[in-house]
Formats: C-alpha cells, sequence, structure tokens
C-alpha cells in the first residue's frame, strides 16, 4: 500500500485499484473503496475534488496548500498556489473570528485544447 500511496499526483479510486493490484492481486475493488476513508481519517490522503461524479484523491504532502483547476472536458488537473488567495482567506476568515485549517478551491472549467476543440466542431458544423 506504502508503494502505491508514494506516486504523487492525483487519482481516483479505480486508479488507486489498478495499482495496488499491481502489488497485490487478491485485492478487490470493494477493499479498496473501504479503504478510502480510513485513509482519509488517518491523514494520509485527502478529496481533492469532484469531477462530474469522479472523486479525486491526492496524498497529503508537508506543503500541500495548494487548489486545483480542473477541465471537464479531457479531466485535466492543474494545480497552482497563490499567495493573494490565501491573504484573502486569512482575512475573511479574520473578518469572521475564524481560524483556517484548511480550504478547498476547485476550479472547473474547459483548458484551452477542450476550448479549441469546441470551436473546431462549432465550424464544422456550420459549414454543414
Ligand atoms: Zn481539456
Ligand atoms: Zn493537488
Amino acid at each position: 500500500m506504502k508503494e502505491v500511496l508514494s506516486s504523487r499526483g492525483h487519482f481516483d479510486v479505480d486508479q488507486l485499484y489498478e495499482n495496488v493490484k499491481k502489488y497485490n492481486r487478491k485485492v478487490s475493488r470493494a477493499t479498496v473503496y473501504r479503504l478510502i476513508p480510513h485513509l482519509i481519517d488517518s491523514g494520509v490522503i485527502t478529496e481533492t475534488l469532484r469531477c462530474q461524479g469522479r472523486i479525486s484523491y491526492e496524498k497529503i504532502q508537508g506543503e500541500s496548500r495548494h487548489d486545483h483547476i480542473v477541465c471537464l472536458g479531457c479531466g485535466k488537473v492543474i494545480e497552482f498556489r497563490d499567495k493573494k488567495l490565501q491573504f484573502l482567506i486569512d482575512n475573511i476568515c479574520k473578518k469572521y473570528d475564524f481560524k483556517s485549517i484548511e480550504h478547498r478551491l476547485g476550479i472547473r472549467g474547459y483548458c484551452k485544447k477542450c476550448m479549441e476543440k469546441e470551436e473546431d466542431a462549432g465550424n464544422n458544423q456550420a459549414e454543414i
């Protein structure tokens, strides 16, 4: 399990299952599903974003405060860190007498490639 979780990046349950299977062929999908809440509870992984009914997770690492932009077209995930955003969140919390432990921001949309694809499709339709 540790080998599986040593990989960086985002994964969903199915991807995790595929990875676990490489090390242990006997593992069932149900086991992996049951494992997820346990891994979250023990602070090993965190839910990063939900997109089209799929939930992505990632390993919690030291400096893991970052946010995500996800493309609804191809599923590409971009990670970003922005000090101004953190500053803004700190300010909001101050305003409400709140200490923030974590925040989760997910921006959903379409990447440039998918936008271009969409435009092409539109043009083709116009020609017909
Ligand atoms: Zn895309
Ligand atoms: Zn991430």
